[in-house]
């Protein structure tokens, strides 16, 4: 990365247009395309100036929050992630939104925002509710064990569970396991669907469909960590 006047500039071959950024720090980061003619760049940056130091402000005032504002939701078990970014527009009614494949966009008036994980959960627990139903399906298929359906809650205590009527509940902290693990606790309640209990039986057929259950059961003990403090 070269140091150029106030910005730095960072080529990156994947790059088809120009985009500039604020990084955590405050440092103003072009990316540019291999080819592109950097003396452009200085122009450009006098003209985005104002832009650069309101999210400058912001910048400053979501390190200030620290913990509180989250930068990354890191969603393992779906093998993707997105960056949070929060975008001061002055509008007092907070909004959240998908920007592209791997950014979520909080807007509005960040001192008015308030403690912004209240509109994350909301859009994580959505997210989580047509992703962890793909995961269901495909697990379904694999173990030839159908639910009646599948809802997704936010549940301080527990993974899933199975309802005697063969409907399965998944937490939408599920997202942030590995994958093996989220699979281990939708194959888990699935196998509820034949067995109610945690007889022989149902260990049995547990490990049938997902061999490594005993182990990763005790895994799974250990990753609640990995599950962000602010979910609620
Ligand atoms: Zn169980």
């Amino acid at each position: 990365m070269d140091e150029v006047a106030n910005f730095k500039v960072r080529v990156h071959g994947g790059a088809r247009r120009i985009t500039l950024r604020i990084d955590r720090e405050g440092a103003a980061i072009f990316t540019v395309p291999p080819q592109y003619d950097r003396s452009q760049l200085e122009a450009l940056f006098v003209e985005q100036r104002t832009w650069v130091e309101q999210q400058r402000r912001l910048q400053a005032q979501v390190s200030a929050r620290g913990r509180e504002l989250p930068l990354l939701l890191d969603l393992r078990a779906v093998s993707t992630h997105f960056n949070v970014i929060y975008r001061d527009d002055g509008s007092t009614q907070p909004r959240i939104r998908q920007g592209d494949a791997h950014t979520v966009v909080l807007c509005g008036d960040l001192e008015r925002l308030g403690d912004p994980s209240r509109l994350l959960c909301e859009w994580l627990k959505r997210y989580a509710r047509s992703e962890l139903t793909r995961l269901v399906e495909r697990r379904s298929s694999e173990v030839n064990l159908y639910p009646r359906g599948v809802s997704v809650r936010s549940q301080r205590t527990r993974w899933g569970s199975c309802s005697s009527s063969g409907r399965l509940s998944l937490n939408m902290r599920l997202l942030f396991l590995p994958v093996h693990l989220a699979e281990l606790v939708i194959d888990h309640e699935l196998c509820h669907l034949v067995h109610m209990n945690h007889s022989a039986a149902f260990w049995d057929l547990l490990e049938l469909v997902h061999p490594q259950a005993r182990l990763e059961t005790k895994e799974l003990k250990r990753v609640s960590d990995l599950v962000p403090a602010w979910i609620r």
